[in-house]
Protein backbone atom coordinates (compact mmCIF):
# COMPACT_ATOMS: atom_id res chain seq x y z
CA UNK A 1 0.00 0.00 0.00
CA UNK A 2 2.47 2.42 1.09
CA UNK A 3 4.41 3.08 -2.44
CA UNK A 4 1.51 3.70 -4.19
CA UNK A 5 0.98 7.00 -5.57
CA UNK A 6 -1.93 9.10 -5.00
CA UNK A 7 -3.52 7.77 -7.86
CA UNK A 8 -3.09 4.20 -6.94
CA UNK A 9 -4.55 5.05 -3.35
CA UNK A 10 -7.33 6.84 -4.82
CA UNK A 11 -8.47 3.78 -6.86
CA UNK A 12 -7.90 1.58 -3.20
CA UNK A 13 -10.52 4.12 -1.51
CA UNK A 14 -12.66 3.81 -4.05
CA UNK A 15 -12.58 -0.18 -3.85
CA UNK A 16 -12.82 0.46 -0.31
CA UNK A 17 -10.07 -1.65 -0.18
CA UNK A 18 -9.20 0.71 2.67
CA UNK A 19 -10.38 3.98 4.82
CA UNK A 20 -8.86 7.12 4.72
CA UNK A 21 -8.66 6.35 8.52
CA UNK A 22 -6.50 3.58 8.01
CA UNK A 23 -4.24 5.54 5.38
CA UNK A 24 -3.57 8.40 7.36
CA UNK A 25 -2.89 5.92 11.04
CA UNK A 26 -0.67 4.28 8.08
CA UNK A 27 1.19 7.52 7.53
CA UNK A 28 1.41 8.87 11.12
CA UNK A 29 2.59 5.85 12.43
CA UNK A 30 5.43 5.46 9.40
CA UNK A 31 6.27 9.32 10.70
CA UNK A 32 6.53 8.73 13.80
CA UNK A 33 9.55 5.83 13.10
CA UNK A 34 11.46 7.70 10.31
CA UNK A 35 10.72 12.03 10.88
CA UNK A 36 12.98 11.96 13.63
CA UNK A 37 15.84 10.88 11.52
CA UNK A 38 14.89 12.97 8.60
CA UNK A 39 13.34 16.13 10.17
CA UNK A 40 10.73 16.37 7.43
CA UNK A 41 8.21 17.87 9.18
CA UNK A 42 7.74 20.38 11.31
CA UNK A 43 4.50 20.05 12.79
CA UNK A 44 2.07 16.59 12.99
CA UNK A 45 -1.22 16.32 14.91
CA UNK A 46 -2.87 13.13 14.18
CA UNK A 47 -5.99 14.40 16.11
CA UNK A 48 -6.61 16.79 13.65
CA UNK A 49 -5.57 14.25 10.42
CA UNK A 50 -7.52 11.65 11.50
CA UNK A 51 -10.55 14.07 12.31
CA UNK A 52 -10.34 15.10 8.67
CA UNK A 53 -9.80 11.54 7.59
CA UNK A 54 -13.15 10.37 9.52
CA UNK A 55 -15.13 13.16 7.76
CA UNK A 56 -13.44 12.00 4.32
CA UNK A 57 -14.76 8.34 5.08
CA UNK A 58 -18.02 9.94 5.41
CA UNK A 59 -17.46 11.94 2.52
CA UNK A 60 -17.32 9.05 0.37
CA UNK A 61 -20.15 6.89 2.71
CA UNK A 62 -22.55 9.87 1.35
CA UNK A 63 -21.28 8.95 -2.47
CA UNK A 64 -19.67 12.68 -2.33
CA UNK A 65 -16.25 11.69 -2.99
CA UNK A 66 -13.76 13.36 -5.36
CA UNK A 67 -10.29 11.84 -6.52
CA UNK A 68 -8.49 13.18 -3.74
CA UNK A 69 -10.91 12.49 -0.70
CA UNK A 70 -9.29 10.60 1.98
CA UNK A 71 -5.85 11.08 0.45
CA UNK A 72 -3.56 12.30 3.21
CA UNK A 73 -1.19 14.93 1.94
CA UNK A 74 2.16 16.65 3.42
CA UNK A 75 1.61 20.81 2.97
CA UNK A 76 4.43 23.11 3.14
CA UNK A 77 4.84 24.60 6.40
CA UNK A 78 4.93 27.94 3.61
CA UNK A 79 1.13 27.57 3.26
CA UNK A 80 -1.33 29.02 6.17
CA UNK A 81 -3.64 26.15 7.54
CA UNK A 82 -6.42 27.29 9.64
CA UNK A 83 -5.22 26.11 13.33
CA UNK A 84 -2.23 24.47 12.41
CA UNK A 85 1.00 25.82 13.61
CA UNK A 86 2.52 28.02 10.07
CA UNK A 87 6.06 28.53 10.75
CA UNK A 88 7.91 28.95 7.50
CA UNK A 89 11.04 27.80 8.78
CA UNK A 90 11.42 30.59 10.74
CA UNK A 91 11.28 31.83 14.73
CA UNK A 92 9.84 34.30 13.52
CA UNK A 93 6.53 32.87 13.24
CA UNK A 94 7.36 29.82 15.59
CA UNK A 95 4.15 30.76 17.40
CA UNK A 96 1.73 31.69 14.29
CA UNK A 97 -1.25 29.35 14.50
CA UNK A 98 -2.96 30.17 11.05
CA UNK A 99 -5.86 31.93 11.79
CA UNK A 100 -7.24 31.23 7.98
CA UNK A 101 -6.60 29.04 5.27
CA UNK A 102 -4.96 29.36 2.17
CA UNK A 103 -6.74 29.61 -0.89
CA UNK A 104 -4.74 25.69 -1.81
CA UNK A 105 -5.38 24.65 1.46
CA UNK A 106 -9.10 25.64 0.83
CA UNK A 107 -9.07 23.75 -2.38
CA UNK A 108 -7.55 20.63 -0.92
CA UNK A 109 -9.91 20.66 2.07
CA UNK A 110 -13.19 20.97 -0.50
CA UNK A 111 -11.69 17.94 -2.56
CA UNK A 112 -11.70 16.73 1.26
CA UNK A 113 -7.99 15.37 1.17
CA UNK A 114 -6.52 14.98 4.53
CA UNK A 115 -3.27 17.14 6.34
CA UNK A 116 -0.73 14.88 7.19
CA UNK A 117 1.88 17.92 8.65
CA UNK A 118 3.27 20.47 7.71
CA UNK A 119 7.06 20.02 6.21
CA UNK A 120 10.02 21.31 6.93
CA UNK A 121 12.02 24.25 4.73
CA UNK A 122 14.36 26.95 4.58
CA UNK A 123 13.97 29.71 6.18
CA UNK A 124 10.82 31.79 4.29
CA UNK A 125 12.15 29.66 1.39
CA UNK A 126 15.58 30.81 0.97
CA UNK A 127 17.86 28.31 0.55
CA UNK A 128 18.41 25.15 -1.66
CA UNK A 129 19.52 22.73 1.02
CA UNK A 130 17.04 22.92 3.78
CA UNK A 131 19.98 23.92 5.80
CA UNK A 132 18.02 27.39 6.77
CA UNK A 133 15.48 26.24 8.74
CA UNK A 134 14.96 27.13 12.48
CA UNK A 135 13.81 23.36 12.52
CA UNK A 136 16.84 21.75 11.75
CA UNK A 137 18.41 20.77 8.97
CA UNK A 138 16.50 18.33 6.57
CA UNK A 139 17.78 14.78 5.76
CA UNK A 140 18.10 13.03 2.33
CA UNK A 141 16.42 9.72 2.56
CA UNK A 142 18.57 8.55 -0.27
CA UNK A 143 21.92 9.26 1.72
CA UNK A 144 21.33 11.24 5.51
CA UNK A 145 24.31 12.70 5.21
CA UNK A 146 23.50 15.12 2.06
CA UNK A 147 20.73 17.09 1.66
CA UNK A 148 17.66 16.82 0.59
CA UNK A 149 17.63 20.05 -2.11
CA UNK A 150 15.74 23.35 -1.23
CA UNK A 151 13.22 24.69 -0.19
CA UNK A 152 10.62 22.71 -0.15
CA UNK A 153 13.11 20.10 1.34
CA UNK A 154 11.01 18.46 3.73
CA UNK A 155 7.78 18.02 1.51
CA UNK A 156 10.53 16.21 -0.66
CA UNK A 157 12.28 14.34 1.99
CA UNK A 158 8.79 13.21 3.12
CA UNK A 159 7.40 12.14 -0.50
CA UNK A 160 10.58 10.22 -0.89
CA UNK A 161 10.72 8.18 2.51
CA UNK A 162 7.23 6.95 1.90
CA UNK A 163 5.81 9.36 4.62
CA UNK A 164 3.40 10.85 2.32
CA UNK A 165 1.94 9.92 -1.11
CA UNK A 166 2.42 13.26 -2.20
CA UNK A 167 3.28 16.85 -1.23
CA UNK A 168 2.85 20.75 -1.78
CA UNK A 169 6.00 22.89 -2.80
CA UNK A 170 6.94 26.25 -3.62
CA UNK A 171 8.97 27.56 -6.26
CA UNK A 172 10.86 30.96 -6.46
CA UNK A 173 13.85 30.13 -7.88
CA UNK A 174 13.76 26.22 -8.23
CA UNK A 175 12.65 25.22 -4.40
CA UNK A 176 9.89 22.81 -6.38
CA UNK A 177 12.34 20.93 -9.15
CA UNK A 178 15.54 21.02 -7.21
CA UNK A 179 14.32 19.06 -4.10
CA UNK A 180 12.52 17.12 -6.51
CA UNK A 181 15.56 16.44 -8.34
CA UNK A 182 17.15 15.43 -5.43
CA UNK A 183 15.10 13.19 -3.76
CA UNK A 184 13.86 11.23 -6.96
CA UNK A 185 10.79 13.17 -7.07
CA UNK A 186 8.40 14.40 -9.70
CA UNK A 187 7.93 18.03 -9.10
CA UNK A 188 6.06 21.12 -11.26
CA UNK A 189 6.19 24.64 -10.78
CA UNK A 190 3.30 26.13 -12.83
CA UNK A 191 3.18 29.14 -14.92
CA UNK A 192 3.20 32.35 -13.10
CA UNK A 193 -0.10 33.03 -11.77
CA UNK A 194 -2.24 29.39 -12.08
CA UNK A 195 -1.92 28.65 -8.29
CA UNK A 196 -3.09 31.01 -6.10
CA UNK A 197 -0.59 32.78 -3.61
CA UNK A 198 -3.29 33.57 -1.18
CA UNK A 199 -2.28 32.62 2.40
CA UNK A 200 1.20 31.32 0.69
CA UNK A 201 3.96 33.55 2.90
CA UNK A 202 5.70 36.02 0.34
CA UNK A 203 9.06 35.11 -0.62
CA UNK A 204 9.51 37.19 -3.65
CA UNK A 205 5.84 37.62 -4.93
CA UNK A 206 6.27 38.45 -8.82
CA UNK A 207 8.08 34.93 -8.85
CA UNK A 208 6.66 32.90 -6.20
CA UNK A 209 4.19 30.10 -7.40
CA UNK A 210 3.08 26.63 -5.58
CA UNK A 211 3.00 23.25 -7.13
CA UNK A 212 2.92 19.69 -6.51
CA UNK A 213 5.72 16.97 -5.95
CA UNK A 214 4.72 13.58 -6.30
CA UNK A 215 5.91 10.17 -7.00
CA UNK A 216 4.73 10.72 -11.04
CA UNK A 217 3.51 13.06 -13.70
CA UNK A 218 0.23 11.63 -13.25
CA UNK A 219 -0.10 12.15 -9.23
CA UNK A 220 1.31 16.04 -10.09
CA UNK A 221 -1.34 16.36 -12.91
CA UNK A 222 -4.43 14.80 -10.44
CA UNK A 223 -2.86 17.54 -7.32
CA UNK A 224 -2.62 20.23 -9.89
CA UNK A 225 -6.73 20.05 -11.12
CA UNK A 226 -7.54 20.64 -7.26
CA UNK A 227 -4.71 23.35 -6.60
CA UNK A 228 -4.95 25.81 -9.74
CA UNK A 229 -7.70 27.85 -10.39
CA UNK A 230 -8.68 31.98 -10.37
CA UNK A 231 -8.56 33.49 -7.26
CA UNK A 232 -9.66 37.35 -6.43
CA UNK A 233 -8.01 37.66 -3.56
CA UNK A 234 -4.60 37.04 -5.13
CA UNK A 235 -4.25 40.21 -7.25
CA UNK A 236 -1.68 37.97 -10.11
CA UNK A 237 -3.94 35.37 -10.75
CA UNK A 238 -4.60 34.52 -13.70
CA UNK A 239 -8.84 34.49 -14.81
CA UNK A 240 -8.77 31.24 -17.01
CA UNK A 241 -11.12 28.77 -18.04
CA UNK A 242 -10.36 25.49 -15.67
CA UNK A 243 -8.29 22.53 -17.43
CA UNK A 244 -7.94 19.11 -16.76
CA UNK A 245 -4.70 18.66 -16.52
CA UNK A 246 -4.87 15.23 -16.67
CA UNK A 247 -6.58 14.75 -19.85
CA UNK A 248 -3.68 13.74 -22.55
CA UNK A 249 -2.17 11.07 -20.16
CA UNK A 250 -4.59 8.46 -20.49
CA UNK A 251 -4.73 8.93 -24.31
CA UNK A 252 -3.11 5.58 -25.90
CA UNK A 253 -0.44 7.46 -28.23
CA UNK A 254 0.91 4.16 -29.72
CA UNK A 255 4.99 3.37 -29.09
CA UNK A 256 5.88 7.01 -30.86
CA UNK A 257 3.61 8.80 -28.30
CA UNK A 258 5.66 11.86 -28.93
CA UNK A 259 6.29 12.17 -32.56
CA UNK A 260 6.48 15.34 -34.08
CA UNK A 261 7.72 16.61 -30.83
CA UNK A 262 10.54 19.56 -30.93
CA UNK A 263 13.13 19.00 -27.79
CA UNK A 264 14.97 22.45 -27.47
CA UNK A 265 18.20 21.94 -26.04
CA UNK A 266 20.01 24.83 -25.08
CA UNK A 267 23.57 25.27 -25.73
CA UNK A 268 23.83 26.54 -22.05
CA UNK A 269 22.23 23.95 -19.90
CA UNK A 270 24.72 21.75 -21.88
CA UNK A 271 28.30 23.13 -21.69
CA UNK A 272 30.46 23.51 -18.52
CA UNK A 273 28.91 23.67 -15.00
CA UNK A 274 27.17 19.96 -14.85
CA UNK A 275 28.59 17.14 -12.84
CA UNK A 276 29.55 14.69 -15.92
CA UNK A 277 27.14 11.93 -13.93
CA UNK A 278 24.46 13.88 -14.11
CA UNK A 279 25.06 15.13 -17.75
CA UNK A 280 25.58 11.36 -19.06
CA UNK A 281 21.86 10.46 -17.40
CA UNK A 282 20.33 14.05 -18.92
CA UNK A 283 21.62 12.56 -22.29
CA UNK A 284 20.43 8.82 -21.64
CA UNK A 285 16.96 10.40 -21.16
CA UNK A 286 17.28 12.79 -24.19
CA UNK A 287 17.85 9.37 -26.08
CA UNK A 288 14.84 8.05 -24.55
CA UNK A 289 13.00 10.64 -26.19
CA UNK A 290 13.73 10.45 -29.34
CA UNK A 291 13.05 6.47 -29.13
CA UNK A 292 9.61 7.95 -27.96
CA UNK A 293 9.51 9.76 -31.35
CA UNK A 294 10.46 13.41 -30.49
CA UNK A 295 13.31 15.03 -31.91
CA UNK A 296 15.91 17.58 -30.41
CA UNK A 297 17.01 21.06 -31.94
CA UNK A 298 19.70 23.18 -30.60
CA UNK A 299 18.42 26.42 -29.27
CA UNK A 300 20.05 29.19 -26.98
CA UNK A 301 19.22 31.40 -24.21
CA UNK A 302 22.34 33.43 -24.50
CA UNK A 303 21.34 35.55 -21.23
CA UNK A 304 20.61 32.42 -18.74
CA UNK A 305 24.21 33.15 -17.43
CA UNK A 306 22.63 36.31 -16.07
CA UNK A 307 20.03 34.99 -14.02
CA UNK A 308 21.72 34.26 -10.89
CA UNK A 309 23.10 38.01 -10.97
CA UNK A 310 19.64 39.10 -11.61
CA UNK A 311 17.67 36.84 -9.23
CA UNK A 312 19.62 37.51 -6.60
CA UNK A 313 18.73 40.90 -6.47
CA UNK A 314 15.38 40.92 -7.87
CA UNK A 315 14.27 37.66 -5.31
CA UNK A 316 15.83 39.97 -1.59
CA UNK A 317 14.61 43.48 -3.47
CA UNK A 318 11.01 41.63 -2.82
CA UNK A 319 11.79 39.78 -0.10
CA UNK A 320 13.09 42.67 2.06
CA UNK A 321 9.86 44.41 1.42
CA UNK A 322 7.36 41.62 2.22
CA UNK A 323 9.57 40.47 5.69
CA UNK A 324 9.05 44.07 7.17
CA UNK A 325 5.71 42.83 8.47
CA UNK A 326 7.94 40.98 11.04
CA UNK A 327 8.03 43.47 12.90
CA UNK A 328 7.03 41.74 16.26
CA UNK A 329 3.80 43.85 16.65
CA UNK A 330 1.13 42.25 14.88
CA UNK A 331 2.04 38.59 14.90
CA UNK A 332 5.10 36.51 15.22
CA UNK A 333 7.65 36.78 17.70
CA UNK A 334 8.32 39.93 20.16
CA UNK A 335 11.70 39.91 21.71
CA UNK A 336 11.23 39.07 25.26
CA UNK A 337 13.33 42.66 26.46
CA UNK A 338 13.66 46.18 25.09
CA UNK A 339 14.31 49.96 25.52
CA UNK A 340 11.42 51.55 23.46
CA UNK A 341 9.66 50.88 20.16
CA UNK A 342 12.13 50.82 18.03
CA UNK A 343 14.54 48.98 20.00
CA UNK A 344 11.51 46.28 20.06
CA UNK A 345 11.74 45.81 16.43
CA UNK A 346 14.91 45.71 16.14
CA UNK A 347 15.63 43.08 18.89
CA UNK A 348 12.65 41.64 17.51
CA UNK A 349 14.19 41.28 14.00
CA UNK A 350 17.46 40.40 15.21
CA UNK A 351 16.31 37.35 17.22
CA UNK A 352 13.61 36.10 14.79
CA UNK A 353 15.14 36.03 11.88
CA UNK A 354 18.03 33.69 10.87
CA UNK A 355 21.25 34.66 9.18
CA UNK A 356 20.40 34.07 5.52
CA UNK A 357 16.90 35.89 5.77
CA UNK A 358 19.46 38.30 7.15
CA UNK A 359 21.43 38.58 4.25
CA UNK A 360 19.00 38.60 1.83
CA UNK A 361 16.94 41.95 3.89
CA UNK A 362 20.60 43.69 3.41
CA UNK A 363 20.85 43.19 0.11
CA UNK A 364 17.19 43.82 -1.15
CA UNK A 365 17.44 47.23 0.64
CA UNK A 366 20.69 48.07 -0.50
CA UNK A 367 19.49 47.47 -4.08
CA UNK A 368 16.48 49.47 -3.43
CA UNK A 369 18.17 52.20 -1.95
CA UNK A 370 18.14 55.74 -3.35
CA UNK A 371 21.08 56.09 -5.48
CA UNK A 372 21.53 52.24 -6.42
CA UNK A 373 18.39 51.14 -7.45
CA UNK A 374 18.97 52.05 -11.02
CA UNK A 375 22.42 50.20 -10.75
CA UNK A 376 21.34 46.92 -9.26
CA UNK A 377 17.48 46.89 -9.41
CA UNK A 378 16.57 47.96 -12.60
CA UNK A 379 19.54 46.54 -14.50
CA UNK A 380 18.08 43.30 -13.11
CA UNK A 381 14.59 43.79 -14.02
CA UNK A 382 16.35 44.59 -17.92
CA UNK A 383 17.83 41.45 -17.77
CA UNK A 384 14.85 39.50 -16.40
CA UNK A 385 13.37 40.57 -19.76
CA UNK A 386 16.10 39.61 -22.02
CA UNK A 387 15.70 36.65 -20.39
CA UNK A 388 12.13 35.84 -20.98
CA UNK A 389 12.52 37.47 -24.41
CA UNK A 390 15.26 34.18 -24.88
CA UNK A 391 12.50 31.93 -24.06
CA UNK A 392 10.06 33.58 -26.42
CA UNK A 393 12.60 32.93 -29.11
CA UNK A 394 13.51 29.47 -28.35
CA UNK A 395 9.94 28.70 -28.43
CA UNK A 396 9.70 29.37 -31.84
CA UNK A 397 11.59 26.74 -32.72
CA UNK A 398 10.78 24.25 -30.11
CA UNK A 399 8.28 22.31 -28.17
CA UNK A 400 9.73 21.87 -24.89
CA UNK A 401 13.08 22.49 -23.72
CA UNK A 402 15.20 19.99 -21.94
CA UNK A 403 18.21 20.10 -19.45
CA UNK A 404 19.62 19.25 -15.97
CA UNK A 405 17.70 20.76 -13.19
CA UNK A 406 20.41 20.81 -10.81
CA UNK A 407 24.08 20.76 -11.16
CA UNK A 408 25.01 17.94 -9.25
CA UNK A 409 23.50 15.40 -7.07
CA UNK A 410 22.57 16.01 -3.58
CA UNK A 411 25.31 17.91 -1.82
CA UNK A 412 27.01 16.58 1.72
CA UNK A 413 25.32 18.33 4.46
CA UNK A 414 27.39 21.55 5.76
CA UNK A 415 28.95 21.51 2.20
CA UNK A 416 27.99 24.82 0.67
CA UNK A 417 26.21 26.16 3.94
CA UNK A 418 29.11 28.65 5.20
CA UNK A 419 29.61 29.85 1.47
CA UNK A 420 26.38 31.64 0.37
CA UNK A 421 27.66 32.35 -3.53
CA UNK A 422 28.39 28.66 -3.67
CA UNK A 423 24.96 27.81 -2.99
CA UNK A 424 22.91 30.67 -5.29
CA UNK A 425 25.21 29.27 -8.05
CA UNK A 426 23.57 25.48 -8.00
CA UNK A 427 20.38 27.60 -8.71
CA UNK A 428 21.86 28.32 -12.60
CA UNK A 429 19.44 26.18 -14.01
CA UNK A 430 16.38 26.89 -12.71
CA UNK A 431 15.69 30.83 -11.61
CA UNK A 432 15.54 31.57 -15.25
CA UNK A 433 12.02 29.69 -15.52
CA UNK A 434 10.93 31.90 -12.19
CA UNK A 435 12.44 35.18 -14.17
CA UNK A 436 10.75 34.49 -16.95
CA UNK A 437 7.18 33.40 -15.13
CA UNK A 438 7.21 29.61 -17.26
CA UNK A 439 6.50 26.32 -15.92
CA UNK A 440 8.73 23.79 -15.52
CA UNK A 441 9.03 20.50 -13.89
CA UNK A 442 11.51 18.19 -12.75
CA UNK A 443 11.71 14.07 -12.91
CA UNK A 444 13.65 10.73 -12.29
CA UNK A 445 16.29 10.27 -14.83
CA UNK A 446 18.63 7.96 -13.28
CA UNK A 447 20.92 7.33 -10.55
CA UNK A 448 24.54 7.94 -9.75
CA UNK A 449 26.15 6.36 -6.97
CA UNK A 450 23.05 5.47 -6.02
CA UNK A 451 21.96 9.28 -5.64
CA UNK A 452 19.22 10.50 -8.01
CA UNK A 453 19.13 13.07 -10.70
CA UNK A 454 16.82 14.94 -12.16
CA UNK A 455 15.81 16.00 -15.76
CA UNK A 456 14.34 19.69 -15.98
CA UNK A 457 11.45 20.05 -18.47
CA UNK A 458 10.44 23.81 -19.41
CA UNK A 459 7.45 24.70 -21.48
CA UNK A 460 5.96 27.71 -22.88
CA UNK A 461 3.30 29.48 -21.18
CA UNK A 462 0.23 27.72 -19.90
CA UNK A 463 1.84 24.36 -21.38
CA UNK A 464 1.49 22.44 -18.34
CA UNK A 465 -0.43 19.42 -19.70
CA UNK A 466 1.62 19.22 -22.22
CA UNK A 467 4.64 19.15 -20.03
CA UNK A 468 2.80 16.67 -18.08
CA UNK A 469 2.11 14.46 -21.09
CA UNK A 470 5.89 15.01 -22.15
CA UNK A 471 6.72 13.30 -18.39
CA UNK A 472 4.30 10.79 -18.01
CA UNK A 473 5.04 9.12 -21.64
CA UNK A 474 8.80 8.77 -20.33
CA UNK A 475 7.70 7.80 -17.08
CA UNK A 476 5.93 5.07 -18.82
CA UNK A 477 8.84 3.86 -20.57
CA UNK A 478 11.49 4.16 -17.10
CA UNK A 479 11.17 3.01 -14.08
CA UNK A 480 13.40 5.80 -12.49
CA UNK A 481 10.44 7.50 -10.49
CA UNK A 482 9.33 4.22 -9.00
CA UNK A 483 12.89 3.65 -7.23
CA UNK A 484 12.79 4.00 -3.32
CA UNK A 485 15.48 5.06 -0.90
CA UNK A 486 16.55 1.60 1.16
CA UNK A 487 16.59 1.67 5.10
CA UNK A 488 12.19 3.04 5.26
CA UNK A 489 10.66 -0.65 5.50
CA UNK A 490 8.32 -1.02 3.08
CA UNK A 491 6.46 -3.62 4.20
CA UNK A 492 3.38 -1.83 6.04
N1 LIG B 1 17.42 28.76 -3.90
C1 LIG B 1 16.66 29.90 -4.29
C2 LIG B 1 16.70 30.94 -3.20
O1 LIG B 1 17.33 30.70 -2.24
C3 LIG B 1 15.23 29.51 -4.60
C4 LIG B 1 14.41 29.24 -3.43
C5 LIG B 1 12.96 29.05 -3.77
O2 LIG B 1 12.63 28.70 -4.90
N2 LIG B 1 12.09 29.31 -2.81
O3 LIG B 1 16.15 31.97 -3.29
Amino acid sequence: MITRGVSALSQALAAREISSVELTQLYLDRIARFNPTLNAYITVDAEKSLAQARAADELRAAGNATRLTGIPLAQKDIFCAQGWLTTCGSKMLSNFVSPYDATVIEHFNAAGAVILGKTNMDEFAMGSSSETSFYGVVKNPWDTARVAGGSSGGSAAAVAALLAPAATGTDTGGSIRQPAALCNLTGLKPTYGVVSRYGMIAYASSLDQGGPMARSAEDCALLLNTMAGFDERDSTSLDRVKEDYSRELAAAKGDKPLAGLRIGLPREFFGDGCAPEVMQLVEAAIGEYRKLGAETVAVSLPNMKLSVAAYYVIAPAEASSNLSRFDGVRYGYRAPEYDDLNDMYARSRAQGFGEEVKRRILIGTYVLSHGYYDAYYLQAQRIRRLIANDFVEAFRQCDVIIGPTSPSTAFRLGEKASDPVQMYLSDIYTLAVNLAGLPGMSIPCGFADRLPAGLQLIGDYFSETKLLDVAHRYQQVTDWHVQHPDGFDRAV
